[in-house]
């Protein structure tokens, strides 16, 4: 693939301000434009909300790493979550929920089965970066991660997608990661022997030729099929990048088009999973940031 501008992943939101609100019972909503509202409200008493130093000892607690360092300078930038982490054990919980999901709940329909996986703290767990970037995403520094391929699999995510895989469904990646940085995220998610190789199962190539990893294509660059109104089609008009509930679900809608059922969506934001074009979703735990 020829090299692409760099794409600037959308701003995001860090959880540290929305936890609170979550626990208010305020559930994200898609709203007009596809993008997502952010479930937060405005605290009358400062005892509203967790205060952030305590909150960040919590994560770190989650992750089972309470001592790890956090900043650039002093971070471990190729720490993995710890494999007896309560982090750990909720992913793979959501892998093994995915797994019986996949071999036993779905009923056949004649197409060809796939499942779509988004990548970052989906089957890449960015939790070095977390705390390497002290929870303030910066398209710079990231980038740097995703292109010496630092981040360990989400844990049980492997196994799972290895067993689909030889179940016979495609295996599809679609990730809002720019197309600048899909080689070096096929690389960290498979094997290339630079950085980390996680162990999935390559991309499955569709049948119209494509290959089974959607990187985010820069603003006046979107194919064809996601020129609807109901997609990217206004976006498009306007030169504004598409937000992610309406590009992943183009995209969703597109594969289903070539004939693939999409029997299992997996991914760690609701925008990754809004939309529909998926038999079942899978949201996996992710304390760290919201994605609209
Ligand atoms: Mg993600």
């Amino acid at each position: 693939m020829l090299p692409r501008p760099r794409f600037a992943r959308p701003t995001r939101v860090t959880t540290l301000i929305v936890v609170t609100a979550l626990s208010l019972s305020m559930t994200a909503v898609a709203v007009a434009g596809g993008a997502m509202s952010v479930p937060t409200f405005v605290p009358k008493m400062a005892d509203q909300v967790t205060n952030l130093d305590i909150l960040r000892s919590q994560i770190k607690n989650y992750y089972g790493t309470p001592t790890a360092a956090t900043g650039m300078t002093n971070c471990n930038k190729n720490l993995a979550p710890a494999a007896d982490s309560n982090y750990s054990a909720e992913a793979a919980g959501v892998a093994a929920d995915g797994s019986r999901w996949l071999s036993t709940g779905w009923r056949p329909t004649g197409a060809a089965k796939a499942i779509v996986l988004d990548v970052d703290d989906t089957t890449l767990a960015t939790w070095n970066y977390e705390l390497c970037s002290n929870w303030a995403f910066d398209p710079g520094t990231n980038g740097q991660f995703v292109t010496d391929q630092r981040f360990p699999a989400v844990p049980g995510m492997v196994a799972m997608v290895n067993q689909a895989a030889e179940n016979g469904y495609a295996i599809i990646f679609l990730t809002g990661r720019g197309q600048s940085q899909e080689a070096a995220t096929l690389g960290n998610l498979t094997h290339d022997g630079i950085g980390v190789d996680a162990g999935y199962p390559n991309p499955t190539t569709l049948n119209d030729g494509e290959d089974g990893l959607f990187t985010k294509p820069p603003v006046g660059s979107y194919p064809a099929y996601l020129n609807k109104p109901q997609f990217c089609g206004p976006s498009i008009t306007a030169g504004v990048s598409c937000p992610t509930v309406l590009y992943k679900s183009g995209v969703r809608a597109h594969i289903e088009d070539l004939g693939y059922e999409i029997v299992g969506n997996f991914g760690d934001q609701f925008s990754d999973l809004k939309g529909g074009f998926a038999d079942k979703t899978f949201k996996m735990p992710n304390p760290n940031y919201f994605l609209p």
